[in-house]
């Protein structure tokens, strides 16, 4: 089953992520100038990813992303090397012109549930013991990236085997939370 590739940070297994975490440095992949992101404290809701717009490392079938709150991160060296990658996307990914990084992507949109939140990609730090990731989110669409639709099985295998539950959306908890806000923004639910 391990040949079965997910992303490089848990093919080997995941790895627990550290209690009291306090953050850490992003930097992108140039070998001169990067981009350096600090973030204040540890990210929340690290999950794998099948979508095809979260950056991914080369090869990978999932990126590995989580959030933190966007007044958390800060550019601190080559800000002018960012560009947003599709500005009409609800992840405003912020990604390095030069080697194609995706450095951090608020949610900036007004009344969404994820408004405030920024995704970030923890192995962009050499820091150990960000939260670890915890499920796979969209993995059908892994086929949208060239996947083979018969590979789906083991994929799904390999994923629960690493105790990654697949989805094909976003957790159960993260469906919830949404659905809590359009529900209580469209008066539904009264509190
Ligand atoms: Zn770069
Ligand atoms: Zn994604």
């Amino acid at each position: 089953m391990a040949t079965v590739k997910i992303h490089p940070a848990v093919d080997n297994g995941v790895q627990p992520g550290k209690p009291g975490f306090s953050g850490g440095t992003l930097v992108c992949h140039c070998a001169s100038d990067p981009v350096v992101v600090e973030i204040d404290g540890d990210c929340l809701h690290n999950h794998v990813c099948g979508c095809t717009k979260c950056w991914k490392p080369q090869g990978a079938i999932f990126s590995m992303v989580s959030v933190v709150p966007t007044d958390k991160v800060r550019v601190v060296q080559n800000e002018q090397k960012l560009k947003v990658v599709d500005p009409s996307a609800l992840i405003q990914r912020h990604a390095c012109t030069s080697c194609g990084v995706h450095l951090y992507g608020p949610v900036t949109r007004e009344n969404h549930p994820f408004t405030g939140l920024s995704f970030i990609h923890t192995e962009l730090s050499d820091e150990q013991g960000w939260a670890a990731p915890t499920f796979a989110a969209f993995v059908s669409s892994v086929i949208e990236g060239g996947t083979r639709p018969e590979a789906m099985d083991g994929i799904r295998a390999r994923l629960n085997e690493l105790g990654l539950p697949p989805y094909d959306a976003l957790s159960p908890a993260l469906m919830d939370y949404i659905a809590t806000f359009t529900a209580r923004a469209s008066g539904v639910l009264k509190d």
